[in-house]
């Protein structure tokens, strides 16, 4: 059931629980800026999204490290093609979740939001974080990416179509 959301809001409501998830050794770090958009999504779902992400990242740093988040306004005044997708001209509001982990080869990062990829041990990745990501991004209307150089770290790239915020 899709709602309002003013991502400001909502991700300053999240920041504990991220927090939480992280834990000591990762520094989160959030820059929101959209103060005249908002994006129409289920909340708990863009939640899970966020956590998800976040909870790989952490993973990809067993020594710790940083863990950006930011939320920009875009406006696209042509078509944007990325990773054999086009996101259609319009306005967005972008969700940037980078860390400065491990990374991804090339021929996983062609598989990872596949439903049951994992490199994690038995246990401890289902491989359904991302596959259920991508799912509901879509389910938005928005697009997600992925860009990662091994060894150094890893970006996801979310595009949700946004509105003007609701005076
Ligand atoms: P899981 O976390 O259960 O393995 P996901 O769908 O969340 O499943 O992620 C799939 C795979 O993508 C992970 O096993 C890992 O290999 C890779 N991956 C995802 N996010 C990152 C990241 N931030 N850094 C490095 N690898 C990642
Ligand atoms: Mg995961």
């Amino acid at each position: 059931k899709p709602q309002i959301l003013d991502l400001a809001e909502t991700m300053a409501d999240l920041t504990h629980l991220l927090n939480r998830l992280v834990g000591e050794k990762i520094t989160l770090d959030l820059d929101v800026q959209s103060p005249n958009k908002v994006i129409r999504t289920d909340r708990r779902q863009f939640e899970q999204v966020v956590m998800n992400l976040v909870v790989n990242a952490r993973d990809a740093m067993p020594n710790g490290g940083r863990v950006g988040i930011a939320v920009r306004e875009e406006t696209l005044d042509s078509p944007l093609e990325r990773d054999r997708a086009e996101v259609p001209r319009g306005d967005y509001l972008v969700v940037t979740v980078a860390d400065e982990g491990i990374g991804i080869d090339p021929d996983s990062l062609q598989k990872i939001f596949e439903p049951f990829f994992t490199t994690k041990k038995t246990g401890e990745g289902t491989g359904l974080g991302l596959s259920m990501a991508y799912g509901i991004v879509k389910q938005s209307g928005g697009f997600i990416f992925a860009e990662s150089t091994a060894g150094r770290g890893t970006c996801f790239t979310l595009y949700f179509p946004a509105m003007d915020k609701p005076l």
